[in-house]
């Protein structure tokens, strides 16, 4: 009892100056306006009972009141709760109620936040290491065989050196692509914007590209009616993007053709990459743009993709306050697009 009152009257330390105040205040009324002496006295001892009895109940609701967070404190750090409206502090500390609870909810979102990051990492690494493994085994197996006897054998030496030589170049191109995905999911994209002729860029740039057709029966062409068309965007990074957008198109088209068309509408480019080739499922068309999808691994291994290239195009074109759109149909052809500020 003595020490459950020494308690409450520690704890209620933080109102003392207040209720002292109030106590001088009725102490000068009582000494002013009571004249009977033994009138004074009494009013005297009950008010001094009164503000004693005042301190015990401000330190032992205070003491309440503390002891209600703590026990939300150890209940959060116990992972007591499993939604906000289960913290629940007295109907007085309602404003506090409501600012715990905004704070569980933003901790468990950001827990989950870096789990799901987690996850992903693991994920990434997990791909990483498969599609570094895939060509570096494959050269390894053509170079031990080389090396026990068929570099001897004229029918296959030349061919095995052959492909060999074409898995270097995916793992040099998955490397450059890995090097890429990684600085821009860091942060580290740095776009130098500045205007230029895409007209004349595409027209480059596709003269460029076509000698990689060699063997395929397919035409590219720039299909636009305007001679030129200034654009703002990053030059390099855009190249980036049309090379594997038109590399793709080329990639999973056997016969017809690929175009690239440009077109002004509401004062934006609009550039399209078209082709009549094997075209993409419709269930995969959303997951297209996800790190190391491919509609069919083997066929994009075979033809050297890295299933990087459009997780690379839409970060970079999102860099440019745009979006990449995809439309498809199987066996008829697909077509990206995206639009450029002019
Ligand atoms: P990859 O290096 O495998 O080509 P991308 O990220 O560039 O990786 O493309 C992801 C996947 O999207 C490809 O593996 C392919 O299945 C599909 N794809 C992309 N472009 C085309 C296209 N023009 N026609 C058909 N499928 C495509």
């Amino acid at each position: 009892m003595l020490n459950k009152t020494k308690l409450y009257l520690l704890s209620s330390r933080v109102f003392f100056i207040e209720v002292i105040l109030f106590y001088l205040f009725l102490l000068l009324i009582i000494v002013t306006q009571i004249v009977h002496p033994t009138t004074k006295i009494i009013v005297l001892i009950s008010f001094t009972f009164l503000t004693f009895v005042l301190l015990l109940a401000l330190g032992a609701k205070r003491l309440n009141e503390l002891e209600n967070i703590k026990n939300v404190i150890a209940g959060i750090r116990g992972n007591k709760f499993n939604s906000p409206e289960e913290i629940l502090l007295s109907r007085d500390l309602f404003g506090l109620q409501s600012e715990i609870q905004q704070m569980f909810e933003k901790e468990r979102n950001d827990i989950e936040y870096l789990k799901k990051l987690e996850k992903m990492r693991k994920e990434f690494l997990a791909n990483v290491s498969h599609e570094l493994r895939t060509p570096i085994f494959t050269i390894q197996g053509y170079i031990e065989t080389l090396l026990h006897g068929a570099i001897n054998d004229q029918k296959v030496n030349k061919s095995f050196l052959e492909k060999a030589n074409n898995h270097t170049i995916n793992l040099s191109n998955l490397l450059n692509d890995l090097i890429d995905i990684s600085m821009i999911e860091s942060g580290e994209l740095r776009l130098s914007f500045r205007y230029f002729d895409i007209i004349d860029y595409l027209k480059k740039l596709i003269h460029e590209i076509r000698p990689s057709i060699s063997g395929k029966d397919i035409s590219l062409n720039l299909v636009t009616e305007l001679k030129k068309l200034n654009v703002f965007g990053d030059k390099d990074k855009l190249r980036q993007v049309f090379i594997n957008l038109i590399q793709n198109a080329i990639k999973y088209t056997e016969k017809g053709k690929v175009e690239v068309l440009v077109d002004e509408k509401d004062k934006q480019c609009i550039v399209t990459v078209k082709d009549t080739g094997i075209g993409i499922p419709e269930d995969a068309l959303s997951r297209i743009f996800e790190r190391f999808y491919r509609v069919d691994k083997a066929r994009s291994r075979a033809v050297g993709g890295t299933g990087l290239g459009l997780a690379i195009a839409k970060h970079i074109i999102e860099a440019h306050d745009s979006r990449i759109d995809v439309k498809s149909k199987l066996d008829e052809g697909s077509e990206f697009s995206f639009r450029l500020k002019i």
